[in-house]
């Protein structure tokens, strides 16, 4: 079981690689930049995410044996604050960084950098409105019509198959990184190590 997981973790991995890479390039492509040393995105106790998302983590906290103590830090802030990976300076809670860097969730990768179809059909960038203000009208789109951005859909899509299909639910930022290190030690602990 323990190699299934760790097979899991790999094909997580590769997909996170190249979503990093795509969202890279399309950065160099159009000058398209986040603000030096802002956090605005993070410091927002609404994010959600679904707790396969923190696959990583939890893997990673069962196997070097942190996850009890991760659990109680966790538990004083579930219930919807601001990601517990978050750091920010006292004086100003939108200039910060993420702690946990290599184990963030898809959504923290692609938000800012990917694009998705609204209701009409038509494309735009899923980001806050510092980045949207850089966007310009061929920024999105070559010439010939494909996209220059990743697509949120197309990775979400790619990221579910590795768990056999959709994500049911997704959850406060917070409970989702409890539900996912959760689940990790319930199958560390019905499973041999090896
Ligand atoms: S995991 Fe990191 S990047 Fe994602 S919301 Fe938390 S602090 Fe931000």
């Amino acid at each position: 079981m323990i190699e299934r997981l760790r097979n899991t973790a790999r094909e997580i991995q590769a997909l996170f690689e190249q979503i990093d890479s795509d969202v890279k390039g399309f950065q160099h492509r159009t000058g398209i930049t986040c603000t030096a040393g802002c956090g605005h995105c993070c410091n927002n106790p609404g994010i959600e995410a679904a707790p396969e998302e923190f696959f990583l983590l939890a893997l990673s906290l069962w196997e070097n044996g942190t996850s009890m103590e991760f659990l109680r830090m966790l538990e004083k802030d579930e219930g919807g604050g601001v990601c517990v990976f978050y750091s920010h300076k006292q004086s100003n809670p939108d200039a910060g960084y993420c702690t946990r860097y290599e184990h963030r969730a898809l959504i923290c990768r692609l938000f800012g950098f990917s694009t998705m179809h609204d209701k009409t059909g038509s494309l735009h960038l899923a980001a806050c409105a510092a980045i949207r203000n850089q966007v310009r009208p061929d920024s999105l789109e070559t010439s010939g019509g494909s996209t220059l951005s990743p697509g949120m859909e197309i990775y979400s899509g790619q990221y579910e198959d590795i768990f056999g299909g959709a994500f049911q639910k997704k959850y406060p930022i917070n409970t989702a990184m409890k539900m996912a290190v959760e689940k990790m030690g319930y199958l560390f602990d019905n499973t041999p190590a090896v």
